[in-house]
């Protein structure tokens, strides 16, 4: 089956050609960060009206680059939440348009459900269960997938995103936008252990908070203006890197999971990544990594999501609209 994805929840233009939900024939993305940065975020007006200009010659340069016509499509799926309602409208009405139009089912996917998929794609052979850890610009939860289709949220954030602190953070020690880029990329430079800030909630539960390790930086460097920027930066991300792999290391030894997972945009993040490696091989984990480009907003793992969705659902009404605090459908 030959799935085209469309994924617009956020700032990213996104449209892909997956086979099988496994076999990636295209993927385009068009990230609109340098529209949002001066704005220190993501204006929600500015990413709708961006979405409208740019999703058509996306889905274009996708169908073309793949090499396939409509008449070769079995689906065309796409993000329908969570998101920013004006942002997920532009892709579902185009969605739902294109599959009147080309004849084609409508498969609609949650986002979240998305980015669980994004590890399979690289790693046909990744074993369930898995404990997957989703940390993005919106979100921050602990995963245990027990089977295709079957997920048990353990914890969540309880108030900001991992991401989410790595932009304030960010914003506040003067280093632009997106923030996460910006601290890994200074916090190579800078001593993990300059600075004792504290590890939100590391021993109890799975789920996180991140809005007072924030102020603790912020209230940090008030009463130390010369404290060197680099240590701020490394010893604020060693904080959440400490959490985010203390809690997913403790589920996995729980659930008895076979893999451990990351995926989201702060999964890109270096320290993270081989501090998740070094867990598996200690435990006896497989480990799966996804590449950066998988872990950020992207249209493949929307068609391998939706491929999934649609040998399990069929296809999906045509009335449906967007649903912008879709959550998780968890068991
Ligand atoms: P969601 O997927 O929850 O709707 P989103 O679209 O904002 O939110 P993504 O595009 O998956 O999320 O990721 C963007 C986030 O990832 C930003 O907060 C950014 O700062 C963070 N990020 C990107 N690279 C890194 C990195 N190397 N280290 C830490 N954080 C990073
Ligand atoms: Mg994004
Ligand atoms: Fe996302």
């Amino acid at each position: 089956l030959v799935v085209l994805g469309i994924e617009t929840s956020c700032d990213e233009t996104a449209a892909a050609v997956v086979v099988g939900g496994r076999r990636v024939l295209s993927s385009v993305v068009s990230s609109q960060v340098d529209l949002h940065a001066r704005f220190g975020g993501v204006v929600p007006e500015i990413a709708s009206r961006a979405h409208v200009e740019l999703l058509t010659p996306v889905v274009a340069e996708a169908m073309l680059s793949a090499g396939v016509e409509p008449h070769d499509l079995d689906a065309v799926a796409c993000t329908v939440g969570p998101g920013l309602v004006g942002a997920l409208l532009v892709g579902v009405s185009t969605a739902k348009a294109l599959s009147l139009v080309w004849d084609v089912p409508f498969v609609a996917v949650n986002h979240l459900e998305a980015h669980l998929h994004a590890a399979f794609l690289e790693e046909p052979d990744l074993q369930l269960p898995a404990v997957v850890l989703l940390v993005s610009g919106g979100h921050t939860m602990l995963v245990h997938w027990e089977e295709m289709g079957r997920y048990r949220l353990l914890g969540q954030t309880v108030d900001d995103a991992a991401g989410e602190a790595f932009d304030k953070v960010a914003r506040f020690l003067g280093l632009g936008y997106p923030g996460g880029p910006a601290i890994d990329a200074l916090a190579m430079d800078g001593d993990p252990t300059a600075i004792a800030f504290p590890r939100p909630m590391l021993d109890n539960g799975y789920d996180f908070s991140f809005s007072g390790l924030k102020t603790a930086v912020v209230n940090h460097v008030r009463k130390n203006p010369d404290v060197a920027t680099a240590d701020v930066a490394a010893s604020f991300q060693e904080a959440v890197v400490d959490v985010l792999v203390a809690k997913a290391r403790r589920a996995a030894a729980e659930i008895g999971a076979k893999a451990l997972c990351i995926g989201g945009g702060v999964a890109a993040n270096s320290q993270l990544r081989e501090r998740m490696l070094g867990v598996c091989v200690d435990d006896g984990l497989q480990a799966f990594l996804p590449s950066r480009a998988m872990c950020t907003d992207n249209a493949a793992m929307v068609a391998a999501a939706g491929w999934h969705r649609f040998l399990a659902d069929g296809a999906s009404p045509l009335d449906l609209g967007a649903e912008p605090n879709l959550r998780l459908p968890v068991v």
